[in-house]
């Protein structure tokens, strides 16, 4: 399953449109201070301590704004864990949910959307475009927007065989 090119673009949107409402942007700003500035609350928890919360990633309640990430995890993961949640924040209101807990594997279209978000928020396309101009340095690449070196592989991968215009047409 995979997300349609418009859906993409209408993520993308929406994630530029946030980020202009707040004058910030990704990774000038750390992506604590983007989320505290959309009025979100962030806490790190064990979950593996609560009963039925063992291979949860992140939990957000959509009713007080809260996100919880998993103390046990990496700094790396809980960036992306924090990006997919604000995610599920903007796409996926929905007031009969008020807590959501995500396990970590999960793969239907929400969390699709979810992860896209993430990746996208991110890893910006045309900072990555810029920057792929200038070094192939994956690692130092990943360290600059905080995200796995896989994270970049995935993206960079996308562009090349999905969007070659698009890199083309910009260079
Ligand atoms: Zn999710």
């Amino acid at each position: 399953m995979s997300l349609s090119k418009e859906r993409q673009q209408e993520i993308d949107d929406v994630i530029k449109t946030k980020l202009i409402l707040i004058d910030k942007s990704y990774p000038e700003n750390n992506i604590l201070e983007i989320v505290k500035e959309f009025g979100i609350k962030v806490y790190v928890t064990c979950f593996s301590e609560i009963d039925g919360m063992t291979g949860v990633c992140g939990v957000i309640n959509n009713e007080t704004a809260e996100i919880y990430l998993n103390k046990e995890h990496s700094k790396v993961r809980n960036t992306f864990t924090l990006a997919h949640e604000l995610g599920h924040f903007f796409l996926h209101k929905d007031p009969s949910l008020k807590f959501r807990v995500d396990k970590c594997l999960e793969n239907n279209s929400e969390e699709i959307e979810a992860n896209y978000f993430a990746a996208s928020f991110l890893v910006p396309k045309e900072k990555l475009l810029l920057i792929l101009r200038e070094t192939k340095n994956i690692p130092a690449i990943a360290q600059y927007f905080a995200v796995s070196e896989d994270v970049i592989k995935i993206i960079v991968k996308h562009l090349i065989f999905c969007d070659n215009y698009y890199i083309y047409s910009h260079s």
